[in-house]
């Protein structure tokens, strides 16, 4: 079973509620959390802990062998991201910066050997054990990389190799191919939003991605009290997806991600929140 939590845009306190859900759910499920807000994943900040059990994640890009190749330039041609030039005798070069080892390239060459495998590190996952009684699966990705999505899949693939009863997916916020890719085969997508003009309109955008994916939507309002929840509340109602949390500002919480300690441990009107959504999920997921 397959858990997501995501946010419009980042900051809304997406990776707080998945954190702090996380820990509150371990006492219903054995279960992994996954990070995989690939270019900024910061749920291991939050819960105090060095990463761990680091794997490389490569991607494929194309080595010309000049020995073999005829110069026909059908790899440049068929190349989408323009990759490939060639000179005027149609000897082709690569621009790596510009591959997304899409291997198209490979496919078309008519010569056996003229394209050889090359791989680029482009990040790497992690499985780090949390005092919590759950693992912790991290996808980063390198800095100045712009290719998310094989960390994303590649994070996701050792997530599920726990085979836990419960996998809960913290997605990157937005409605990317990446979030996408996250969201897939969830049974629930938990939506953390706040009560800004920012907020309503990436709250609709990620509701209607769930709506098109046939994901169950749940919303939480963080830092309610700051301002009208009038408008999630008329969103919420378009996509039929109820409001199960509202999380007011809180200077505890604050704290709390300041200093790693989770606030759903603490003894504290905010821990109460996460605690009751928690067997809100349980009673849901059955
Ligand atoms: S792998 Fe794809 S993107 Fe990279 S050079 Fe080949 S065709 Fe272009
Ligand atoms: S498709 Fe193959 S043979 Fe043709 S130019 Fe490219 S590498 Fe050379």
């Amino acid at each position: 079973m397959q858990i997501a939590v995501s946010g419009g845009k980042g900051g809304t306190g997406k990776s707080t509620v998945a954190v702090n859900l996380a820990i509150a759910l371990r006492g219903y499920f054995d279960l992994a959390l996954a990070d995989l807000d690939v270019e900024a994943p910061n749920d291991h900040i939050l819960l105090g802990v060095e990463l761990q059990n680091e794997e490389p994640v490569n991607m494929f890009m194309p080595r010309f062998n000049y020995s073999k190749c005829i110069k026909c330039r059908k790899c440049a041609e068929v190349c989408e991201e323009n990759a490939i030039i060639t000179m005027k005798d149609g000897t082709p070069f690569l621009m790596p910066t510009l591959c997304s080892g899409c291997r198209a390239c490979e496919i078309v060459c008519p010569v056996t050997g003229a394209i050889l495998e090359g791989q680029k590190l482009i990040g790497h996952t992690y499985i780090t054990e949390t005092p919590y009684e759950f693992s912790l699966v991290t996808g980063k990705l390198l800095e100045g990389e712009e290719r998310a999505m094989p960390i994303v899949t590649a994070a996701k693939r050792r997530a599920r190799s726990l085979n836990k009863e419960l996998l809960l997916v913290d997605t990157a916020a937005g409605t990317s191919n990446t979030v996408s890719k996250a969201l897939e085969d969830s049974k629930l997508l938990i939506a953390v939003t706040e009560p800004t003009p920012l907020g309503l309109h990436d709250l609709a955008l990620i509701l209607e991605l769930a709506r098109l994916m046939n994901i169950e939507a749940w919303v939480v309002i963080n830092r309610s009290d700051l301002g009208e929840k009038e408008g999630i509340e008329k969103i919420a109602q378009k996509y039929n997806a109820e409001i199960v949390a509202e999380i007011p500002y809180s200077e505890a919480i604050i704290r709390s991600y300041v200093k790693g300690e989770p606030i759903v441990l603490a003894d504290s009107k905010e821990a109460e929140i996460f605690k009751d959504l928690a067997e809100k999920i349980a009673n849901y997921m059955g």
